[in-house]
């Protein structure tokens, strides 16, 4: 591990002010994922600003109905939390498909929005890897691509987002709330949050410099049948080889994102009108445009049967 600097951050504006003011800095809490990366030296800040004690572990209701889940509210607390459980059971659900229970103790909301992606080429660094390494290519492309994005890749990269949290959100129509190195606030919808992975893969997000998450707020609830179906290869501690969470009202309509498709919780409003008409009708439209590769094209029939199964539940549920 290359050797840093260390100091801790007395309120969010001043852990953003720092991150614009000096080279390579990086903000930690749970360090889940960072501290691996620090080891092997795929991420290399020159300074890291430990953001825990900034307060910022509350969840709290909103005066619109909603729900204030601050950015180091640990993934364990937010999965057991009487609201999220009562209004919010998919985000509950996805946060316990997730990790194992250790990490989930230390894993923080804002941290599992920002993890990098588990493409194992990411993680070899004598691979070429344009996320890691921009400009160096992309040894997935040509190499072993099972776990990878089959929509919404580009010819630079084609990594999938590892987190299950993100799905719920982009389902619940999350809103990210941040602070700017100048202490000015601002809202991104989580469906603006992730960047595609175009020319620049190593661009994640929207984030600008130094702007720091503070929290995820959550709109009122919808009501309907939460359900978090993830696919992967051993029952527990594994990355979703695809991952389905939906909200399905009793009249059958509903809201459907996807995990281990692409470089992001994937949504389309738009496929969702199909919903009654079934799961096929739905994933025609969500996966439509597709470009898997040879390895990973049993994705598409994967997420039709389990997005069929999500249904079927459904309706159990509700009968
Ligand atoms: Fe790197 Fe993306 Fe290619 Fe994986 S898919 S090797 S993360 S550029």
């Amino acid at each position: 591990m290359k050797s840093f600097t260390y100091e801790r951050a007395k309120t969010p504006a001043q852990a953003a002010a720092i991150a614009a003011r000096k080279d390579g800095v990086k903000f930690i809490a749970g360090g889940t994922n960072l501290l691996d990366l620090m080891k092997l030296e795929i991420e290399t800040p020159q300074h890291l600003v430990d953001v825990n004690g900034l307060g910022l572990d509350k969840i709290e209701a909103t005066p619109e109905g909603g729900l204030r889940i601050g950015a180091l509210v640990r993934n364990a607390d937010l999965s057991a939390n009487e609201h999220v459980r009562r209004d919010y059971a998919l985000l509950s659900r996805a946060l316990l498909a997730g990790a194992s229970g250790q990490l989930r103790n230390k894993a923080t909301t804002a941290g599992n929005l920002l993890q990098r992606t588990r493409c194992p080429y990411f993680y070899d660094t004598n691979q070429a890897c344009n996320k890691r390494k921009p400009g160096s290519g992309c040894a997935a492309l040509g190499g072993f691509s099972r776990q990878l994005a089959v929509v919404g890749s580009s010819e630079a990269c084609i990594a999938t987002h590892p987190s299950d949290m993100a799905v719920a959100l982009r389902a619940l129509d999350a809103v990210i709330e941040t602070v700017r190195p100048d202490g000015a606030t601002r809202q991104i919808p989580i469906a603006e949050f992730y960047r595609a992975p175009g020319t620049t893969p190593h661009l994640e997000t929207a984030l600008a410099a130094g702007e720091f998450i503070t929290a995820v707020v959550l709109p009122k609830p919808v009501g309907g049948t939460h359900i978090y179906h993830k696919v992967r290869d051993r029952a527990s501690y594994a990355f979703a080889l695809i991952s389905v969470g939906a909200i399905v009202q009793p009249d059958g309509t509903g809201r459907v994102a996807l995990g281990g498709v692409a470089h992001k919780p994937w949504r389309m409003e738009s496929a969702e009108s199909a919903l009654p008409q079934g799961a096929k009708a739905v994933v025609a439209r969500l996966l439509a445009g597709a470009k898997p590769t040879e390895d990973n094209k049993f994705k598409v029939t994967l997420v039709e049967r389990t997005l069929g199964a999500v249904l079927a539940q459904a309706k159990g549920v509700q009968s």
